[in-house]
């Protein structure tokens, strides 16, 4: 039976691990080519063919779009495989218009892979989110975060009155809503609706606390928004 490698991190931030009763270690790259060996040595006892037919190529169905915080890795929380999920990831999970990184991620998963889902996930205890609020943190950061502005206008009257971690988190839970809409108004989706494509949008919200994910809206072809309420906007 292979040993357990005690939790680690960056930094000299660590874990606690209870198989290796609390051992913690600073993360070095020897670490982590230990851990790689180990963890794909596991996914062909799972499945002597994972890798072969990934090396054949990929068919996720769905574009995950979500921020870079490393408590919400995609494939963990939907407890999905390698290839299953193509990923786009940036602070505070934005979607900004005239941002080609992401703009290429979703043309290509739109018209090269064919994904069928589009998920942006924002999540609570998000420190993008929490820095906007407190002020612009300045730099590249700042600039970035700034595209959250336009959400705290359209949004003023359901945000009006709170503050603190409620305000956070009625932001977050807000934005994924306006990213949703931002994603299903670009060329790139549109032109897949006007050809016909089976392509849905889904806006959820992540809880670190709990490791759940809940849905807030979805778009769908020719339909208006839907939240989670049943609402239409
Ligand atoms: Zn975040």
């Amino acid at each position: 039976m292979p040993t357990a490698l005690p939790v680690v991190g960056w930094c000299g931030r660590v874990g606690y691990d209870s198989e290796s009763a609390g051992e913690v270690v600073l993360i070095d790259i020897d670490h982590i080519l230990e851990r790689n060996r180990g963890w794909a040595e596991r996914q062909i006892r799972a499945d002597p063919d994972l890798f072969r037919l990934l090396a054949k190529g990929q068919q996720p169905e769905m574009l995950w779009i979500g921020c870079s915080d490393s408590r919400v890795s995609p494939n963990l929380i939907m407890d999905l495989p390698p290839g299953d999920v193509f990923v786009h990831r940036n602070v505070a999970n934005l979607v900004v218009p005239s941002d080609p990184s992401l703009l290429s991620v979703l043309q290509f998963a739109v018209e090269v892979l064919g994904v069928r889902r589009v998920v942006v996930c924002g999540h609570y205890g998000c420190a993008g989110v929490a820095a906007f609020l407190k002020g612009d943190p300045g730099g590249p950061a700042g600039d970035w975060l700034d595209n959250l502005h336009p959400v705290m206008r359209a949004y003023r009257s359901d945000l009006a009155g709170l503050n603190g971690d409620h305000l956070a988190q009625r932001l977050s839970e807000l934005s994924v809503v306006d990213q949703v809409r931002k994603v299903a108004a670009t060329a790139i989706v549109r032109d897949a609706w006007d050809a016909g494509a089976d392509l849905e949008i889904h806006g959820l919200v992540y809880r670190i606390d709990n490791g759940r994910l809940r849905p807030l809206c979805r778009r769908t072809a020719g339909g208006a928004l839907v939240l989670d309420s049943g609402r239409r906007q």
